[in-house]
């Protein structure tokens, strides 16, 4: 996500690292460089301007060059300024209706993503709510079946019109008395979509905000179209006074200028990033948390989430019993390996680690998640009694468990020798006793 970005403001700040003292030309040059990451990522040129200018501002203040650590002092202030360009502390996804039902409306250009948004939100409150998703196009009935479709897929209510339905406003009464029926408390509206602003469209979406007082007026933006994204964001907010974007598309090679200059330019805040086609693609939009990512300052919070999201149903006592006992199982890797899958594309993992552009520039194609498809195919391949005691897979054991596998022999010898060196730990783990232990060769 945003790698370019990312890349040219560790360049950026890299020009300060191991100076023990800045004069301002360092400070100018390193502000240079930002407002080119800026550029280069096709932030309007306006915030570019603004935003340098008070770093800069603020950077050359001789507290900061003075200071033992002038360049983490920078990096603290550019970190403040991003946070701030993108919201701040702004409110995190949704806000509710004080008395549901909380009435969702979600707008945006057909092809911005809008109909998977409308189900990744339902799915993501669907633990907490009974969300219902409702589709209000009349003439596209193919945008109908898709929603349902996906709704289908995610488990959460739908409502559309019937066949050679013309009545929006009747659709719209409809789907509220559907939902209060079914005690459905978050209703999201999938509107029209077009592939150009149009008076007519834009009508339309005005006639749904008045008949269904909608809590939330969302736009769905297409993060890879830059710039254009926020000239759709001004055109529709000057019709519908927004309250929310979502910028969808956010894993593709999007540069982060819909991202950096949204908020300054409609100030409406994003409170969506959409990050992948699959339902469960989307994050509730955190300034900081962009901040530190842009940064590389890694975002162990979402990092945190995802470990604690993969635990779950995770058979701890199991986990702790292997540690006393000092030894760990072919199962127990395989439990492993399994849970690290569970946590998604370990690219995207790398990243939210500090410096993860660093370690996924040097890890190459070893962050490959293919390759844990295959350590988890080698121990399929393996009997019990093998799982149990991989000492006795010897020369004809290996050549058969590759075959079963799909694999290679060496890619055997390697599920082994990673299983020896786990083993290795566990058992310095076992006997540590308060002491410090080493990770064994080659880890
Ligand atoms: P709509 O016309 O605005 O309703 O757009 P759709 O919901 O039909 O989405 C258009 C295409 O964009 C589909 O192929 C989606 O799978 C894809 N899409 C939506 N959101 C994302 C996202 O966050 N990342 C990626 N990679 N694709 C997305």
């Amino acid at each position: 996500m945003l790698d370019t970005l990312k890349k040219r403001f560790e360049k950026a700040l890299g020009l300060l690292k191991n100076k023990g003292k800045l004069t301002e030309e360092d400070v100018s040059e390193a502000v240079r460089e930002v407002r080119r990451a800026l550029l280069e990522g096709d932030v309007s040129l306006k915030v570019a301007k603004e935003l340098t200018q008070k770093i800069k501002e603020r950077a050359t203040q001789r507290e900061v060059l003075d200071s033992i650590t002038p360049a983490q002092q920078i990096q603290a202030i550019v970190y403040e300024e991003l946070v701030n360009l993108m919201g701040g502390k702004t409110s995190k996804g949704i806000v509710f209706a004080p008395k549901p039902p909380t009435v969702c409306m979600m707008v945006g250009l057909q092809g911005a993503g809008k109909t998977t948004t409308c189900v990744k939100i339902a799915k993501k409150l669907k633990g907490g709510h009974k969300p219902l998703v409702v589709a209000c196009d009349l003439k596209r009935p193919a945008a109908v079946e898709q929603l349902q479709i996906l709704a289908n897929t995610a488990g959460v209510g739908f409502f559309g019109p019937k066949a050679g339905e013309g009545d929006l406003k009747k659709l719209i009464r409809d789907a509220m008395e559907y939902a209060a029926s079914r005690l459905h408390d978050v209703i999201i509206l999938d509107t029209a979509g077009r592939l150009h602003i149009d008076d007519e469209l834009m009508r339309e979406l005005v006639e749904i905000k008045e008949i269904a007082s909608p809590t939330e007026i969302m736009l769905v933006l297409d993060a890879m179209t830059g710039q254009e994204a926020i000239r759709v964001a001004e055109a529709f907010h000057g019709e519908l006074a927004l309250t929310g974007l979502i910028l969808t598309k956010m894993d593709g090679d999007a540069r982060g200028g819909a991202l950096l200059s949204a908020k300054a330019v409609a100030d409406v805040p994003v409170k969506y990033i959409g990050v992948g086609e699959k339902l469960d693609d989307i994050e509730v939009f955190d300034p900081e948390q962009m901040a530190q990512r842009i940064l590389g300052m890694g975002d162990l919070k979402a990092l945190a989430e995802k470990v604690k999201e993969a635990a779950e149903g995770v058979d701890m006592e199991k986990v702790a019993k292997s540690l006393t006992k000092g030894k760990l199982t072919m199962e127990d890797l395989l439990q492993q390996i399994r849970q690290i899958k569970r946590m998604g594309p370990l690219e995207k993992i790398v990243e939210m680690l500090p410096g993860g552009g660093k370690i996924k520039e040097l890890a190459g194609s070893e962050m490959d998640d293919k390759r844990l498809k295959h350590i988890e195919a080698v121990i399929l391949s393996m009997t019990p009694e093998e799982r149990r005691n991989p000492k006795i897979i010897k020369g004809s054991r290996r050549k058969r468990i590759a075959y079963g596998s799909g694999t290679s022999v060496q890619m055997v010898n390697q599920v082994l020798s990673y299983h020896k060196n786990m083993n290795e730990i566990f058992k310095q783990l076992k006997g540590r006793k308060g002491k410090g232990f080493r990770l064994p060769k080659g880890l």
